[in-house]
């Protein structure tokens, strides 16, 4: 199945209309969406009847073996990015263009518009982003790799665990045994927060030591080639405390509710509020202070949004994180987070690891 090129086919049969004739693609992330192409400073042009990715000469080869069959158009050594990518423009010939908003700067826009008078420039935004929220078949598979690498890391994490290791140590063995566990890389810098340190959501590593705290907060994830997957756990150190007995229930039962109302046609803002409404009912109403969860894919915060002024409305395809937590300063928090796919009639969740708190207890005497 040539993915690229179904979903270069997916945007343009967005194009014409009240819209542009066609649109020029600048998100690096984009353009790997609808080609397969995996480095940077690249644009793409994409019309109905062709598309022609715009690059230079560092990238020649890459391109004839990673978007085989796409015209490509390479930047001569002695000509200027932008000059080059305006004489490539109208040599396109296109009446209107589309350009995205939130990937163009202000001073490329202006050059464009000044070299390209001609053309009627549309600004638009989440075009490519709204097509995205929607995974098919190549990419769920991507992700089901990266929750499955990301899985495999924890697992050697929590049996490499000291009491004497600091959370910087920890933070660094993790971005190594992604690695390992076959990921390109970590999809963000993990987080590990020891006790109260766990109340700060994104904590930085400290030299805070695993042994000091009654729990530790892992959020981590694996980039796989190019899908990405996000997940949270916290273990118990030593033994089970009252606290976190209370608070980790609370927050799994919010997590359990969210789940529940996982489904097509399901509003983010909804489902937001189910897992809200378990906390706030535990008394714990001001110390869940982000969103619900967000969608994964080639970045790891991208749409749609589970957060509590989010009117997206959930579809099949979509894949998303959910991730309540409770945050008390002076104590610590607890987040819980899997990766789960939005289905015809309902959810999958992609993510495995463990998460009954009997099970999470490390570094037991
Ligand atoms: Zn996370
Ligand atoms: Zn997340």
């Amino acid at each position: 199945m040539d993915y690229p090129a179904r979903r270069r086919q997916s945007i343009v049969d967005t194009l014409g209309g009240d819209g542009p004739d066609a649109l020029l693609v600048r998100s690096a992330t984009n353009v790997t969406y609808l080609t397969g192409f995996s480095g940077d400073s690249t644009s793409l042009l994409l019309a109905r009847d062709r598309a022609l990715i715009v690059s230079d000469s560092r990238y020649t080869e890459q391109i004839a073996e990673e978007c085989p069959g796409l015209d490509a158009a390479i930047r001569p050594p002695a000509q200027a990015p932008l000059g080059f990518l305006a004489a490539t423009i109208r040599a396109f010939g296109v009446r209107s263009l589309g350009i995205e908003s939130d990937h163009v700067t202000v001073t490329e826009y202006e050059a464009l518009r000044h070299e390209l008078p001609a053309v009627e420039w549309r600004l638009e935004c989440n075009r490519v982003e709204s097509l995205r929220a929607v995974k098919d078949d190549g990419e769920i598979a991507a992700i089901r790799e990266a929750v499955a690498i990301a899985e495999r890391a924890f697992t050697a994490f929590r049996a490499l665990l000291c009491p004497d290791d600091r959370e910087k140590e920890l933070h660094d063995e993790m971005e190594s045994l992604v690695r390992r566990a076959g990921g390109k890389c970590s999809s963000f810098p993990p987080i590990v927060a020891v006790g109260a340190r766990a109340a700060l959501p994104h904590a930085p590593p400290s030299d805070k030591s695993i042994g000091e705290g009654d729990h530790v907060l892992i959020d981590w994830g694996a980039s796989g080639r190019f899908y990405k997957s996000d997940l949270t756990r916290v273990l118990a150190i030593r033994n089970i405390s009252p606290k976190l007995q209370e608070v980790y229930g609370v927050v799994l039962r919010a997590q359990a509710a969210a789940l529940r109302a996982l489904r097509p046609g399901a509003v983010a803002k909804d489902v937001d509020a189910e897992a809200r409404a378990v906390i706030a009912r535990a008394g714990f109403g001001d110390f869940f202070g982000h969103g619900l969860g967000h969608g994964i894919g080639l970045e790891v915060h991208e749409a749609p949004s589970l957060r509590a002024t989010s009117e997206a409305v959930l579809q099949p395809g979509n894949v998303v994180t959910v991730e309540p937590g409770i945050y008390l300063p002076g104590w610590g928090g607890v987040r819980i987070e899997d990766d789960v796919l939005i289905t015809p009639d309902g959810y999958e969740v992609l993510t495995s690891a463990p998460k009954e708190l009997a099970s999470m207890v490390v570094l037991a005497e």
